[in-house]
């Protein structure tokens, strides 16, 4: 452990008898100052939202003898009390994963089905987009895992593709099998990711170009939850990306294994 980081305490046992303890608390230290950095970020990120539906609501007050006003400040008020809900629920998804993060079950989950409630979630906003999802075949595979959790992360995925992604693009969505692991990949002909920027997105809050992503909805926590899960799971997520062209974010997950009966002769 590195010399900064141990904690020496002692104790005098009687006269002749003294206790060192040293501890290595550089863990402890950073899990620590991770902790203050996410609560100034969620105060920081919760400060906007929340004074705009303050001001939005008195300017609403004013405005009551103006329809037009009304109409204006309504719909105003209703996406900013939409970001805030966003906001909310990823900030409650994100701290209950790090707390409860073993807590995951390793029920068998068919892709397909995990697809299919991903493609529901996000029909009509490709649709208005004119946004093409593509969905590859995904019979026959089978991750290990929970399934709410899973169709969050590759929904975030999908809800990336979709957001950073030109009207009349495409979304293709894949997966197959890698020896022992389900390579589940989201690819888009969106804006991509400069390569300065690639190792920093999966960071809580980090956000390449700030005002897109507030003006999708987005709240800058989306990938850190989808690599919280999918590592929560056995699983990592690698991202390719190129300016101007698009982008693919692949998750790995454990393949599920059936369980295998006993082998071998049963000792008599
Ligand atoms: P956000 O809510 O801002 O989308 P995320 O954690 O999901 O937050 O993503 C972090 C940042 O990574 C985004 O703000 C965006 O700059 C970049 N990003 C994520 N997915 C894509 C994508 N498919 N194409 C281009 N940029 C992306």
């Amino acid at each position: 452990p590195a010399l900064h980081n141990l904690w020496v305490r002692g104790a005098r046992l009687g006269s002749r008898l003294v206790l060192v303890i040293v501890e290595d608390r550089g863990e402890a230290w950073r899990l620590d100052a991770m902790r203050r950095d996410f609560i100034a970020n969620v105060s920081h990120e919760l400060k906007t939202p929340v004074s705009a539906v303050s001001l939005l609501s008195e300017a609403l007050i004013q405005a009551s003898d103006d329809p037009e006003m009304v109409v204006h400040f309504a719909g105003r008020l209703t996406r900013e009390s939409a970001r805030l809900a966003n906001l909310t629920s990823d900030i409650i998804r994100l701290s209950s994963a790090q707390v409860s993060a073993p807590a995951l079950t390793d029920d068998p989950v068919a892709v397909s089905h995990l697809c299919e409630r991903v493609a529901e979630e996000h029909r009509t906003v490709a649709e208005q987009r004119h946004i093409a999802m593509v969905w590859g075949d995904t019979a026959d595979l089978w991750v290990a895992g929970d399934i709410d959790s899973l169709v969050v992360a590759l929904g975030n995925l999908v809800s990336n593709a979709l957001n950073y992604s030109p009207d009349g693009s495409h979304v293709g969505i894949g997966a197959h099998r890698v020896g022992a692991h389900i390579e589940i990949a989201v690819t888009d002909q969106g804006v991509g990711i400069p390569a300065e920027d690639i190792d920093r997105i999966f960071e809580r809050f980090y956000r390449v170009d700030q005002a897109r992503s507030r003006g999708t909805g987005g709240t800058g926590l989306g990938l850190s939850i989808v690599k919280n899960t999918v590592q929560g799971h056995g699983g990592d997520v690698r991202v390719w990306s190129q300016p101007g062209s698009g982008s693919t974010f692949t998750i790995v997950l454990p393949a599920y294994q059936e369980p295998q009966p006993p082998t071998g002769t049963v000792p008599q």
